[in-house]
């Protein structure tokens, strides 16, 4: 995408803001107007109240002088509150986009991305974007203006002097910018060498034992002189070119105004030219100087706001899970049964198969367990129902209709999942409980929270069903957090249920009321569990085992154990290790 494109997708964000705009460049110009009209009142100033000693004009002026003061400061004050608040609206709801879309990439897209980079995304590079529109706003309309309200004057005050001129101004100008170009550089290098300085005086005083030990002191400190001299030298020469540069604009800008006194002072004093018109043209010309600087600088900040933009729309434009949704039934639930035909899942950049050829089906109203040694594809499994990844090949049908047939909104509203990681947010008890039901009255809340098992510590929070948990607030036990979830999930009323290692992270005891929590739970529900203690199982109506991605042995606990496979491997394992602890 060219800079250009870019800049336009920008300019539609600014858009719904065109009114305010369209009032901020009108004051923006009428700010220009009233600068160039102090620089204009130089000329009546001297020709009329020094020169002709004017009673009339040394009355009026001063006052005039003072109504242009007013009225800019004015017009400036609106130009700079309506640029801000413009600014300010497209890069938050850039951010808001931005955030929107993040939440709707598929697990695949957020997997690859540490969240670390995706919030560098949404708040340091959408502020940098910010600074190319509200920048590129006041640079081009409040300078840019300005500078040619200046040129108007000049060239008002006489267009020959004007033109000398403007053979100077540009020599001036690219100094500067080479100048500058070169300073940057010269900071950039200077950085890194203090870096370099750095590192090593870290290195060296954390290992300091170590120098002494080996008698190494002279030898480091001879290895920090290289270091040293090294940034020194780029301080010597960033001072050297600093220096020079400005001596360089100095000698070039006197040559400039020495001409212009010349040329200037010879129209003068053969009549083409009156003192206060030399004098207001002189005025406009140094009033004109910070402008050009201004928006000369303007074009760094551009292109690294641009460059910002750019990583911003990447992500924007990647396509959503809802653009890959072309389903249009809607799923109620599980009726007769869930059909896994030979399906297979490669997960990105992956070698191994997660998945290979997965036959099975679920009966609705069923327990099915899904156990296997870790990594053995559990969770794989389990998050295709939700459609967080899309098999490789073969596929899912529930009551003979393919899972992509259905809205992901459906679906996914019709299935409840509890982990071992229970995610809590920063909000109240009650929200946190309510969070995939909004609206739920506090009776359905308090009614979850008691079949979870988690009624009676919620009442010992120190404000009930309204305590904030989370940072600031109280800190929760394992088996209270789990038990919330497992009341958030009984509030949402699923009919199809993922368990995946809900209890795992907890002690025995809390685990046996966490238990009874789930027990509730998955009373009239088909439900998924994956448990990694065999013994919470024993009752699933039927067992899988998984072995490396592929289905190894299918059945119930007695048979399972019977028939000395996997299963029973495991089982013995896991009986060992309970007889050893
Ligand atoms: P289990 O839940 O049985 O412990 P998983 O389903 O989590 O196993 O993992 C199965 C295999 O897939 C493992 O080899 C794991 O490393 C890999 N895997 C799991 N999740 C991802 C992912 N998001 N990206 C890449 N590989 C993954
Ligand atoms: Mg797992």
């Amino acid at each position: 995408m060219s800079s250009l494109d870019q800049y336009l997708r920008l300019l539609r964000y600014i858009t719904p803001y065109r009114f305010r705009l369209g009032m901020a460049i009108v004051c923006s110009g009428l700010v220009a107007a009233f600068s160039a009209a102090y620089a204009w009142l130089v000329r009546p100033v001297l020709d009329g109240i020094f020169i002709s000693k004017d009673q009339t004009l040394l009355l009026v002026l001063p006052l005039a002088l003072i109504a242009v003061a007013v009225l800019k400061s004015a017009f400036n004050y609106g130009q700079t509150y309506l640029i801000t608040y413009v600014g300010n609206h497209v890069i938050a709801d850039i951010r808001q986009e931005l955030f929107r879309h993040l939440m709707k990439l598929p697990v695949s897209y957020h997997d690859a991305n540490t969240s670390g980079r995706l919030v560098s995304r949404v708040t340091n590079d959408v502020m940098m974007m910010s600074n190319a529109v509200s920048g590129v706003l006041k640079d081009l309309f409040q300078h840019g203006l300005t500078f040619l309200a200046m040129l108007g004057v000049i060239f008002y005050q006489n267009w020959r002097l004007a033109l000398v001129s403007m053979i100077i101004m540009p020599i001036s100008a690219y100094t500067l910018t080479r100048v500058g170009k070169r300073m940057r550089r010269l900071a950039t290098s200077g950085q890194e060498r203090m870096g370099d300085m750095s590192s090593t005086i870290q290195e060296t005083l954390a290992g300091i034992r170590m120098v002494k030990a080996y008698g190494r002191e002279d030898a480091e400190a001879a290895k920090f002189q290289v270091n040293n001299r090294a940034f020194l030298k780029t301080m010597l020469k960033s001072n050297q070119v600093f220096s020079m540069g400005s001596s360089y604009m100095e000698v070039i800008g006197v040559v400039g105004v020495a001409a212009i006194v010349w040329y200037g002072g010879m129209l003068v004093i053969h009549g083409d030219m009156t003192p206060g018109a030399f004098f207001s043209f002189l005025a406009a010309m140094f009033m004109a100087y910070n402008p050009i600087r201004r928006l000369s600088g303007a074009n760094n900040t551009v292109q690294q706001a641009l460059a910002a933009a750019e990583r911003v729309y990447e992500v924007l434009d990647l396509k959503t899970e809802r653009d890959h949704d072309h389903g249009t039934a809607t799923f109620g639930g599980v009726t007769r049964m869930i059909e896994f035909q030979g399906v297979s899942l490669s997960y990105n950049g992956q070698e191994r198969t997660a998945l290979a050829g997965i036959d099975v089906s679920i009966r609705a109203g069923e327990i099915v367990a899904l156990v296997g040694s870790s990594g053995s594809g559990k969770t794989t499994l389990v998050s295709l129902l939700p459609r967080f990844y899309e098999p490789t090949a073969g596929q899912i049908l529930i009551d003979g209709v393919l899972l992509s047939s259905y809205t992901l909104l459906s679906l996914r509203s019709r299935i409840g999942m509890v982990s071992q990681e229970t995610v809590l947010f920063d909000d109240t008890i009650a929200n946190n409980i309510s969070f995939g039901r909004e609206g739920a009255s506090a009776e359905e809340i308090e009614q979850a929270a008691r079949l979870a098992y988690a009624h009676d510590f919620i009442l010992r929070l120190p404000d009930g069903y309204q305590t904030v948990i989370g940072e600031r607030g109280v800190k929760l036990s394992g088996g209270e957090r789990q038990r919330l979830a497992i009341a958030r999930a009984i509030l949402r009323d699923p009919p199809l249920l993922i368990l995946d290692e809900a209890t795992s992270a907890l002690d025995t005891e809390s685990e046996r009321i966490v238990q009874l929590a789930l027990g509730n739970l998955m009373k009239n529900r088909t439900t998924v569990v994956i448990a990694h203690r065999l013994s919470t199982i024993q009752n699933a109506d039927r067992i899988i085992v998984l072995d490396r991605g592929r289905i190894a042995e299918v059945g119930t606990h007695d048979e399972l154990l019977r028939r000395n496979g996997v299963y029973r491997r495991l089982h013995a394992l896991q009986f060992q290790s309970a007889t050893s602890v």
